[in-house]
C-alpha cells in the first residue's frame, strides 16, 4: 500500500512535471526538441516568472492608455527589457512612446513586435462577467494589447537568457509599437529605418484560440480627417454664412452615392469630429473622420473619389476643404514559410491547462452574451490557409512590416470564446490568471520560434527566400504621404480627462 503511494506519488510528481512545462509528451516525441529551445520553454514556464508577467499585463490593462498616450505602458515594458539586460532606444520615429530594446550582437537578426495600446469607450472591471465600467466611458483593453506587448518582452528576454547560457550567435529585437488601434506606428517606424537589418519578425495578437496564417489578409488604409471651414452668422439670418457642416453632410452624401459603384471588397465609415455647437450658429467649422479601406490594388483609386466627394462638399457650399491623412498603410502578407513554423511551435507548446474558476468565468460571461457555454478551449488551432481573392475587414500596420520583412503573427490564447473584441466582454477577460496563462503560451511559441531563426540557418532560408519573390512582387512603396507625421495630439485631450480619474484604479506592484 505504501509502495503503491510512493509509486503513485512519484507519476504524479512527473506528470505535474509535464504540464508545468505544458509540454505533452507526445509533441516532445514527435518533434526533436533542441536544448536552447528546451530551456527557454522551461524558463519561461517557471512559475514566478508567470507571474511577473501576468502582473506587468494586468498594470497596462489597469492603464489602458490610447494610441501615442502609452507613455506607463511602453515604460514599464522598456524599462524591464533594460532591466534585464537589454539596449533599450526610446522615443524614436518622432513617437514618445515608441521603442526598441536589442540584445546580442551581428546575424541573424529576429524582431518580435510588441503593441501595448487601449480603446476608447470600454472600461470594465476584470474577470466580471456582465457589463460593469471601473469607470463609466474611460478606455479599456479590448483588443488584449496589454497581452501583446508583455508576452513580446518575455519571450524577448526568455531567448536572451538561452544566449548567454548556449553562446550563439545573433540579435534579438523587440519593437514597442504604439497606437495599433489607429494603425498608426509602422509606416513611420519602417521609415525611421528601425527594420533595415531585420531578417525575420515574429508578430503576435491575443485571442481566444492558439494558431498562425499564411497570405493575404486585412484591408489596406486611409485614415483621413476631411475638415471644412466656412463662415459663420446668426442662424436666424443665414444669409451670409456658409456652413461647414453643410459642407461635411454634403461629402457624406456623396460617399453614400459613391458605394455602389466600388467592388465589394471596400469598407468605408465615418464620425462627424465637429459640427457646430448650437443650431442658432451657421457653424464656421466641421470635420469629419473617414476610413476608407480596400485592397492594396484598390485603395488609392478609391481614396482619390473619395477626396472628389469631399472636394464637390467644400465647392457646393462655399467653404474651404483641408485635408489631414493621420495614417496610411497596406494589407497584410504572412509569409508561409514563418506560419509553418510557428503553426509547429505551438503544437509543441499546446494549449495551457485552464482551472475549474476560469472555466466558470468563461461559462458565465458566454451566457450572459447570449453565446454557447462551451468554456475555454482544449485544443491548438491547424494552420489556416489563405481566404482567397476578398479578405476583407480590418486592417493592421502590422501590414507594412510584411512588405519589408518576412513575418507571421502568432494568435495566443487567453480570451473567453464568445467574447466580443473592441467591446467591454473582452476587456473582462484580458485581466487575471487566463490572460497570464495564455500570453504565457504565446511567449512560448514566439521564444521557441526565435530560437529555430537564430540556431537553424536552413529555416530561415525558407523565409528569406519566399520573402524575396513577394518583395519582387509587392515592393514596399508607402501610402503613407512623405509629409505625415505622427499624429501626436491625437488622443491626447481625451487621454488627460480620463487618465486623472483612473490613476486611483492602476493596479501596480508597489
Ligand atoms: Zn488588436
Amino acid at each position: 500500500m505504501r509502495l503503491q503511494n510512493f509509486k503513485t506519488g512519484i507519476l504524479s510528481c512527473l506528470l505535474v512535471f509535464v504540464l508545468v512545462l505544458g509540454l505533452s509528451v507526445q509533441s516532445f516525441a514527435a518533434q526533436k526538441v533542441g536544448k536552447e529551445k528546451k530551456f527557454v520553454l522551461g524558463w519561461l514556464s517557471q512559475p514566478q516568472i508567470v507571474e511577473k508577467f501576468g502582473r506587468i499585463s494586468d498594470s497596462i490593462w489597469s492603464y489602458a492608455e490610447l494610441g501615442l498616450q502609452e507613455y506607463k505602458s511602453a515604460k514599464i515594458l522598456a524599462d524591464t527589457l533594460e532591466k534585464a539586460g537589454f539596449t533599450v532606444e526610446r522615443g524614436l520615429a518622432g513617437m514618445p512612446t515608441c521603442f526598441v530594446g536589442t540584445y546580442g550582437s551581428g546575424k541573424p537578426v529576429i524582431g518580435i513586435l510588441g503593441e501595448y495600446d487601449a480603446l476608447p469607450m470600454l472600461s470594465q472591471k476584470g474577470r466580471v462577467p456582465n457589463q460593469d465600467p471601473v469607470i463609466k466611458g474611460a478606455p479599456g483593453h479590448g483588443c488584449g494589447h496589454n497581452t501583446m506587448g508583455t508576452a513580446g518582452i518575455s519571450a524577448a528576454i526568455a531567448v536572451k537568457e538561452a544566449m548567454d547560457k548556449y553562446g550563439f550567435k545573433g540579435t534579438i529585437k523587440f519593437f514597442g509599437s504604439p497606437a495599433e488601434e489607429t494603425v498608426i506606428s509602422r509606416p513611420h517606424m519602417i521609415r525611421a529605418g528601425l527594420f533595415e537589418d531585420v531578417d525575420a519578425v515574429i508578430d503576435n495578437h491575443s485571442s481566444s484560440g492558439f494558431g498562425t496564417s499564411y497570405g493575404r489578409g486585412g484591408n489596406a488604409l486611409f485614415s483621413t480627417v476631411f475638415s471644412f471651414t466656412g463662415r459663420t452668422s446668426h442662424g436666424a439670418s443665414p444669409w451670409g454664412g456658409r456652413s461647414a457642416l453643410d459642407g461635411v453632410e454634403i461629402m457624406n452624401v456623396a460617399t453614400n452615392y459613391l458605394r455602389e459603384h466600388l467592388l465589394f471588397s471596400y469598407r468605408m465609415h465615418y464620425v462627424i469630429i465637429e459640427g457646430g455647437e448650437a443650431p442658432n450658429v451657421v457653424p464656421d467649422k466641421a470635420s469629419v473622420w473617414y476610413y476608407v479601406r480596400n485592397s492594396d490594388e484598390r485603395l488609392e483609386d478609391m481614396y482619390r473619389r473619395v477626396v472628389n466627394c469631399a472636394k464637390a462638399g467644400a465647392l457646393a457650399t462655399g467653404t474651404e476643404l483641408s485635408i489631414r491623412v493621420i495614417t496610411a498603410i497596406h494589407q497584410r502578407y504572412a509569409n508561409k514559410a514563418a506560419a509553418e513554423l510557428f503553426q509547429k511551435n505551438i503544437e509543441l507548446v499546446g494549449m495551457p491547462e485552464w482551472s475549474e474558476e476560469e472555466q466558470a468565468f468563461a461559462k458565465a460571461l458566454q451566457k450572459d452574451l447570449g453565446r454557447s457555454e462551451r468554456g475555454m478551449p482544449t485544443k491548438v488551432g491547424r494552420l489556416r490557409e489563405p481566404r482567397g481573392v476578398f479578405v476583407g475587414g480590418g486592417s493592421s500596420d502590422v501590414g507594412d512590416v510584411s512588405l519589408v520583412a518576412p513575418l507571421a503573427t502568432i494568435r495566443f490564447p487567453g480570451q473567453v470564446p464568445g467574447a466580443i473584441s473592441h467591446h467591454w466582454s473582452s476587456v473582462a477577460t484580458n485581466y487575471g490568471t487566463t490572460a497570464w496563462k495564455g500570453l504565457n503560451a504565446g511567449a512560448k511559441a514566439m521564444a521557441a520560434s526565435a530560437i529555430d531563426l537564430l540556431t537553424k540557418p536552413k529555416e530561415l532560408k525558407q523565409l528569406r527566400d519566399e520573402f524575396e519573390v513577394q518583395a519582387k512582387e509587392h515592393p514596399y512603396k508607402p501610402f503613407l504621404p512623405d509629409d505625415v507625421t505622427p499624429p501626436l495630439d491625437l488622443n491626447e485631450e481625451l487621454m488627460k480627462k480620463w487618465r486623472q480619474l483612473m490613476e486611483k484604479f492602476y493596479i501596480e506592484d508597489k
